[in-house]
C-alpha cells in the first residue's frame, strides 16, 4: 500500500527530505509520496490533522516547530522526552508517537562517515533550540567529555543543562564568556545564527590541539563557522549534511522497518553542497 509522509516547518520549500526520502524509497521498492507542507505555530496542528485526516502515518518536524511537536504527542520515545524535542511523528491510534532521531544522526555521521572518536572530547555546544536538545543527550551517551552549552538566550541553556541531568558533567555558561572557558576538542554549532544574522564572536582560544568544528547547517548557511574553523586550527570541520541523511534514515525505518543505505544519497547531495539552502 503506497505510504504517505511528509516534513512540516517553515521555510520549507528549500527543504531536502523529500529528495532524500523519496530516493530511500526507490532503493528499499516502497511506494511513498513525502511532501514539504509549510506550517507554523499557528496552524500546524490543523494542518498535521488534515494530513492524517487524508492518510499520512509518518511525518518529520523541522524548525521552528519541534517542542511544539512535542507537545502534542500521545506518547514519546526516551530520547524525544530527554529531548523535549520531536523531529519524527508516526501515527499511532488516533494520535502520534513522536521520536528524535537527530542526536542518533549526528553521532552515526560523526563517528561512522568522518571516523571521529568523541570518547572524552570537552565539548562546547553553541545554541539551546530544538536541534541542540536533540543532539546533546546522544553526544552525552557517545561518550564525550564536559559539556559547556551557551545560548544567546542565557535562560535556554540553563533549560537544557537541567534537563540534561548531568550537573557534574553538563555546565551552561554566559556567551559573553567564551573567551574564559579554556580549550575544545569539539565545537558544534547548533545555532541558525548564520541563516539571518550573524555568528557569535568566537575567540581563537576555543581551539583545542585536536579540536573538530560541526556545524549543523549546510550549505551557504554553514559556510562563515566552518571558515572560522578552519582559520583558526580545527583539526576538522563538518557540516550537517551527513547529519541530515543520516537522521532521514533512522526516521525512515522507525516508519517502515528498514534501514536504507545512505552513501549514495549522501555522496549524491554533497557534490552540490555549496548550492544547498538549510532548510531541515
Ligand atoms: P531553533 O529551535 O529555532 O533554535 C535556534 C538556535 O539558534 C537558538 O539557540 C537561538 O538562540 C540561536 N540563534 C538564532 N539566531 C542567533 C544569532 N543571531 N546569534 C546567536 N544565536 C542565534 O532552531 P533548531 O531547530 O535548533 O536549528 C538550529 C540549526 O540546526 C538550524 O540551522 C537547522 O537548520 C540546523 N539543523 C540541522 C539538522 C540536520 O539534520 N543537519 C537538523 C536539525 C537542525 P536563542 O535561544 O537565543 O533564540
Amino acid at each position: 500500500m503506497r505510504k504517505h509522509h511528509a516534513v512540516f516547518g517553515t521555510p520549507i520549500s528549500h527543504s531536502l527530505s523529500p529528495r532524500i526520502h523519496a530516493a530511500f524509497a526507490r532503493q528499499c521498492g516502497i511506494e511513498l509520496d513525502y511532501l514539504a507542507i509549510e506550517a507554523d505555530a499557528g496552524d500546524f496542528r490543523a494542518k498535521l490533522d488534515d494530513f492524517a485526516a487524508h492518510g499520512g502515518t509518518g511525518a518529520n518536524v523541522t524548525l521552528p516547530l519541534k517542542e511544539a511537536a512535542f507537545a502534542l504527542c500521545s506518547e514519546a520515545s526516551e530520547r524525544a522526552r530527554r529531548a523535549g524535542a520531536v523531529n519524527t511523528l508516526v501515527r499511532a491510534g488516533d494520535g502520534w508517537h513522536g521520536d528524535n532521531t537527530d542526536g542518533a544522526g549526528l553521532v552515526r555521521d560523526l563517528t561512522g562517515r568522518h571516523m571521529l572518536d568523541l570518547r572524552a572530547r570537552r565539548t562546547l555546544l553553541l545554541g539551546a533550540g530544538g536541534a541542540a536538545r536533540g543532539i546533546a543527550p546522544a553526544l552525552l551517551e557517545a561518550g564525550i567529555g564536559e559539556l559547556t552549552i551557551v545560548n544567546r538566550t542565557p535562560e535556554r541553556a540553563d533549560a537544557l543543562a537541567d534537563a540534561l541531568g548531568e550537573p557534574g558533567r553538563v555546565h551552561p555558561r554566559y556567551l559573553g564568556d567564551l573567551a574564559a572557558l579554556g580549550e575544545f576538542d569539539l565545537i558544534v554549532n547548533a545555532t541558525s545564527a548564520a541563516r539571518g544574522g550573524q555568528l557569535p564572536a568566537l575567540p581563537r582560544s576555543l581551539v583545542g590541539r585536536r579540536c573538530a568544528a560541526v556545524d549543523l547547517s549546510y550549505g551557504e548557511a554553514a559556510i562563515p563557522f566552518l571558515a572560522w574553523a578552519r582559520a583558526n586550527g580545527c583539526h576538522d570541520a563538518v557540516d550537517g549534511l551527513g547529519m541530515l541523511v543520516e537522521q532521514a534514515a533512522e526516521s525512515f525505518a522507525l516508519w517502515l522497518g528498514t534501514r536504507p543505505e545512505t552513501d549514495g544519497v549522501y555522496a549524491e547531495l554533497s557534490g552540490r553542497a555549496a548550492a544547498l539552502v538549510t532548510a531541515d
